[in-house]
């Protein structure tokens, strides 16, 4: 007999404790602080979250140069996205399941549901065991990535002192916490918004759409229904319009050479192609 899963007491905990600590900001701003925070939400995080996390390591858009991949993955972890082989096993269930009783983050559920409310509870599928070797068992075979999902907890606190160390109590608020507090809400706005608002190029069987003003916020991730319809297209953006900040940084890396092998997105004769493809299927 399987239990019913319970409440998640320790994601309900963090989550609300950092939003409430994010709030005494307020009281500490100044420019730097600002800047730091802007940084961290607008150019770290599409690099460690969106290129590394998701492009990456979940779908292999592309392949890296082991330094890059690994140095991505380390910055996922200090930018508070947790153990990478927890995001990539629940964002290929996502992917696998989407917008069914088995995803993660259903978006039939609501909003709420999809947005922050299905972290509260402790899901089916990771409460039965062994969802990391089933869904990223490349990841599981991956001696670096193993050590990072155990000791990930240790890196990402240890960006509290040093930023401390810089630059005080203020720096910590919004360099850590109020940074952190905007990434999460951009990166779920992907899982809710995304699926809800906006039109779609692609017809899909889940109810995923791009969503412009995701787009923009996320760094190319809210095109969304794009994704969907090709996940493993490093380009989220396939029309002139739907600017794709994440997908420029891959080019900067393929320019460099530090990476090889990148998905392009449909040419115009590709994506009706495509579209058919899936009206067919
Ligand atoms: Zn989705
Ligand atoms: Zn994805």
């Amino acid at each position: 007999m399987t239990s019913k899963p319970g409440l998640n007491h320790v994601n309900i905990f963090w989550i609300t404790s950092i939003h409430i600590v994010a709030l005494a900001s307020i009281f500490y701003f100044s420019w730097t602080n600002l800047i730091v925070c802007l940084v961290g939400v607008f150019l770290l995080a599409p690099l460690g979250i969106n290129v590394g996390y998701h492009r990456l390591l979940c779908h292999r858009a592309f392949v890296a140069d082991t330094w890059l991949r690994n140095s991505l993955a380390v910055l996922g972890v200090l930018l508070g996205a947790g153990p990478p082989m927890h995001w990539v096993a629940m964002h290929r269930m996502h992917h696998r399941y989407s917008d069914t009783d088995k995803d993660p983050h259903n978006s039939n559920l609501g909003f709420w549901y999809s947005h922050i409310l299905h972290l509260f509870r402790k899901d089916e599928q990771e409460a039965s065991g062994n969802y990391l070797e089933r869904y990223a068992p490349d990841l599981a075979a991956d001696p670096f990535m193993v050590k990072l999902n155990r000791y990930w907890i240790w890196l990402a606190f240890a960006t509290l002192p040093a930023l401390y160390f810089v630059g005080g109590l203020g720096l910590v608020l919004w360099g850590g916490f109020l940074r952190l507090m905007f990434t999460w809400h951009i990166m779920w706005f992907v899982n809710s918004a995304s699926h809800m608002w906006g039109y779609r190029n692609y017809p899909t069987r889940d109810k995923t759409v791009n969503c412009w003003w995701v787009g923009i916020l996320a760094a190319g991730e809210g095109w969304h229904n794009n994704h969907h319809a090709i996940p493993n297209c490093a380009a989220h953006g396939h029309k002139w319009w739907e600017f794709d900040i994440s997908f420029q940084f891959i080019r900067l890396f393929e320019f460099f050479g530090w990476v090889r092998d990148v998905k392009r997105p449909p040419t115009s004769s590709q994506f009706v192609d495509a579209e058919a493809a899936f009206l067919q299927s």
